[in-house]
């Protein structure tokens, strides 16, 4: 899969920055969503009740015990980003580890979602003192990443909760220092181990430094 054009736009805006590359993904990596979401189904009369790692075929309706369908499930999850400033907080240590970085990295954040979501996350995370270049994507992230770092052979450290977005990664960026950090650290036994050459976090205090180190700050 090659890089989703509105992506190219948005990083075409970024001026061409020379220090290591940091590149975080949003939804359980800086703000929760795992946590909140289910409280956000449940006002509207849905539950989730995660059996894979996965949202589609978990959303069950609570009136008739049924899994909802696809476009519904879809149309829910839309609408829990339209009103995401009503329901996902700071992750834990997030802030304090990106301060501790203090400009010796250049921050960006990929969330893969609509790019019409763009403007209400951008003025959510910038409400919660995460006021950095934030980038959407409807496509994979390896090729944002390698797009992002350009020509320069500078470090690049991501950190993901999904292990498809650091595969991705993996593949686009070889040398790319790749950290598994969830928000909710009780999925993982809803998925496989994770790949060789991701280093797994536990929470933000144990990535910040180990981040640090890869990006050589
Ligand atoms: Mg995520």
């Amino acid at each position: 899969m090659s890089l989703d054009p509105e992506t190219a736009r948005q990083i075409e805006e970024l001026s061409r920055d020379l220090r290591p590359l940091l590149v975080l993904d949003v939804d359980d990596v800086l703000i929760e969503f795992i946590r909140p979401f289910p409280n956000y189904l449940k006002s509207r009369g849905y539950e989730l009740r995660l059996e894979t790692f996965r949202l589609h075929g978990n959303i069950y309706d609570t009136a008739t015990d049924r899994p909802v369908e696809r476009e519904l499930a879809s149309e829910l999850i839309d609408g829990f980003y339209a009103s995401q400033a009503d329901w996902q907080t700071m992750t834990a240590g997030a802030a304090e580890a990106l301060d501790g970085f203090a400009g010796a990295a250049e921050i960006v954040l990929l969330t893969a979602m609509p790019h019409r979501h763009r403007d209400t996350r951008r003025r959510h995370l910038r409400s919660l003192g995460l006021a950095y270049p934030l980038l959407t994507t409807e496509a994979p992230k390896g090729p944002a990443i390698e797009a992002l770092r350009g020509p320069a052979a500078r470090p690049v450290a991501f950190v993901d909760d999904m292990p498809n977005n650091l595969a991705s990664v993996g593949r686009h960026v070889p040398d790319a220092h790749l950290f598994h950090l969830m928000a909710d650290n009780s999925l993982r036994e809803l998925m496989p181990p994770p790949a060789e050459g991701i280093q797994v976090v536990r929470d933000w205090p144990d990535a910040a430094p180990r981040i640090a180190r890869a990006l050589g700050i």
